[in-house]
């Protein structure tokens, strides 16, 4: 915890659902309702995108503006795997355990391009997220072409 508050100072203002939900996929609706972002359809995901594109241009602050880009990210990330994945891939099989327990994932220790070790939720790595360790040194990542963190022994 405490990822990104030191990247953005002053940012402790009021709990924001969409900064919540990213480490778990859960986009939260117009609604207030949250959904799983691999629950959503295609169709939902490319309107849920034109959605942070369009907060990230109202962004005031630069870490909104990233939260959103980082939205954009996931969604743009998830059609890529649904697209990658042909049908013949066996379905992964939802965890029935019940609504509210989460299973969680196995971490792995990892190291940032910045030398901080953290931890990084396997599931998320194998999705290409979860390469930094924390907002601020992804940003520095992608606009300085930074290496992916590399699991520590
Ligand atoms: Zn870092």
């Amino acid at each position: 915890m405490g990822q990104g508050t030191e990247s953005c100072g002053g940012y402790d203002v009021e709990y924001n659902p969409y900064e919540e939900g990213i480490n778990e996929g859960m986009w939260t609706e117009k609604s207030g309702s949250t959904i799983s972002v691999t629950d959503m359809t295609d169709r939902h995901i490319k309107g849920a995108i034109r959605v942070c594109q369009g907060a990230a241009k109202r962004a005031s602050f630069s870490c909104d503006a990233e939260l959103w880009e980082a939205w954009i990210e996931v969604f743009n990330n998830e059609l890529f795997y649904r697209v990658k994945k042909p049908s013949s891939q066996p379905k992964l099989v939802k965890a029935k355990t019940g609504p509210k327990t989460k299973p969680r994932g196995s971490m792995v220790a990892m190291k940032c391009h910045c030398g901080k070790e953290y931890q990084a939720r396997k599931a998320d790595l194998n999705r290409g997220w979860g390469k930094s360790c924390g907002k601020r040194c992804a940003s520095i990542k992608r606009e300085y072409g930074r290496p992916d963190a590399t699991p520590v022994k």
